[in-house]
């Protein structure tokens, strides 16, 4: 489905890079919601977030304050002049956080996993000009997230933009959510208008993990980050270890590195010259390997052998990956690479077998 996004547009806001949202996971209460937001806007954000409605793992956890808390959004946008913004999952909050006056909604990731809340979201957005985030599904499903969008641009909505949160796993190591990069960057490749936003809170789950992982997002030409921030954040109902103050948060953005995301310098284009002449050489080389697997075919053809020999196929994957380590080259990759060409090995010589596959 083609798509035309329109920029997110709101006045005043900077459209250069990186475009910050910040605020608590969670409103908590008026006081908590105020005293965050009054940091927050003196440090010169303009677009503030608070979760109302709390999707959680298990019941029993804070599930947010519901519709009081949009009472406390609007004094924020009365009282800082900052955008507001919250997570909407049903209709009905649709309609609540519209009659708000809020700003920005976004759709949290275990909304997008779920096409018939996703579009019962758009049904009730229908006609509506409002800008809309859609984060990433927790499955690392790329499909599915591209689905989620097309449901809410169908619905007229074109001010969309997308938030990379990571993904589950089982097994939780560094991050709480896997970045897989490979994903948002190949959504950059498929919808190149669509402005990406990192969370760099919901990815690493720790305070820590926030400076590097926004940075790596900024190299990666990544538009915005929208980040949790939390006047007491040991004190937090929800997300406690992944928030920050709003001072440590500026320390943080001041400390961000921001290149071109074009970059034209002579030394990149001489960089890039090299990785094209190897390329091709990389081609002819395995140009080569495959007439001389070919040669091996007519071979083996004529001394009525079998095609595959898998002990010379395992003979062949662990000596390379030990060579290939040494070149610091890792295993897995190493493997890949000749289970694929090996691959195209066996499909060759299958056709010289006459065995065409
Ligand atoms: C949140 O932004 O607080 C949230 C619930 O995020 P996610 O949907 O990414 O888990
Ligand atoms: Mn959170």
């Amino acid at each position: 489905m083609e798509m035309k996004f329109e920029p997110i547009g709101l006045p005043g806001v900077d459209p250069q890079r990186p475009f910050i949202i910040t605020g608590p996971c969670s409103a908590e209460s008026e006081e908590q919601v105020m005293e965050t937001a009054r940091s927050i806007a003196n440090n010169g954000i303009k677009i503030f977030r608070a979760g109302i409605w709390k999707p959680r793992t298990k019941p029993g956890g804070f599930e947010g304050v519901g519709e009081i808390g949009l009472q406390w959004l609007k004094r924020v946008k009365k009282e800082t002049g900052m955008y507001v913004s919250t997570e909407v999952a049903t209709r009905d909050h649709v309609f609540a956080a519209l009659k708000a006056g809020i700003d920005v909604l976004w759709i949290g990731a275990r909304t997008t996993v779920n096409p018939f809340a996703v579009q019962e979201i758009a049904d009730a957005l229908k006609g509506v000009d409002i800008p809309i985030l859609i984060k990433n599904p927790v499955n690392p499903d790329l499909e599915l997230w591209i689905g989620a969008i097309e449901r809410i641009y169908s619905a007229g909505l074109h001010r969309l933009g997308v938030i990379h949160r990571g993904f589950s796993s089982y097994d939780k190591k560094i991050y709480r959510n896997l970045p897989l990069w490979h994903i948002p960057i190949e959504l950059r490749r498929r919808l190149p208008n669509l402005p990406i936003f990192c969370d760099p809170s919901h990815i690493g789950g720790k305070r820590e993990l926030i400076a590097p992982l926004s940075q790596q997002a900024m190299d990666l030409s990544f538009d915005g980050l929208i980040i949790e921030s939390h006047c007491n954040p040991d004190c937090a109902w929800s997300d406690k270890d992944q928030q920050i103050t709003p001072d440590v948060l500026d320390y943080v953005l001041n400390l961000l590195v921001i290149r071109d995301v074009v970059q034209t310098t002579e030394n990149l284009s001489e960089l890039r010259r090299q990785i094209d002449g190897i390329d091709e050489q990389l081609l002819e080389l395995l140009a080569k390997r495959m007439r001389i697997s070919r040669e091996i075919g007519v071979y083996k053809k004529e001394h009525n052998m079998p095609v595959l020999q898998s002990s010379r196929y395992s003979e062949i994957l662990d000596k390379r990956s030990i060579i290939g380590e040494a070149m610091e080259l890792s295993t897995d990759f190493v493997k890949d690479i000749l289970t694929e060409i090996h691959e195209e090995s066996v499909r060759q010589q299958m056709i010289i077998m006459g065995n065409e596959r």
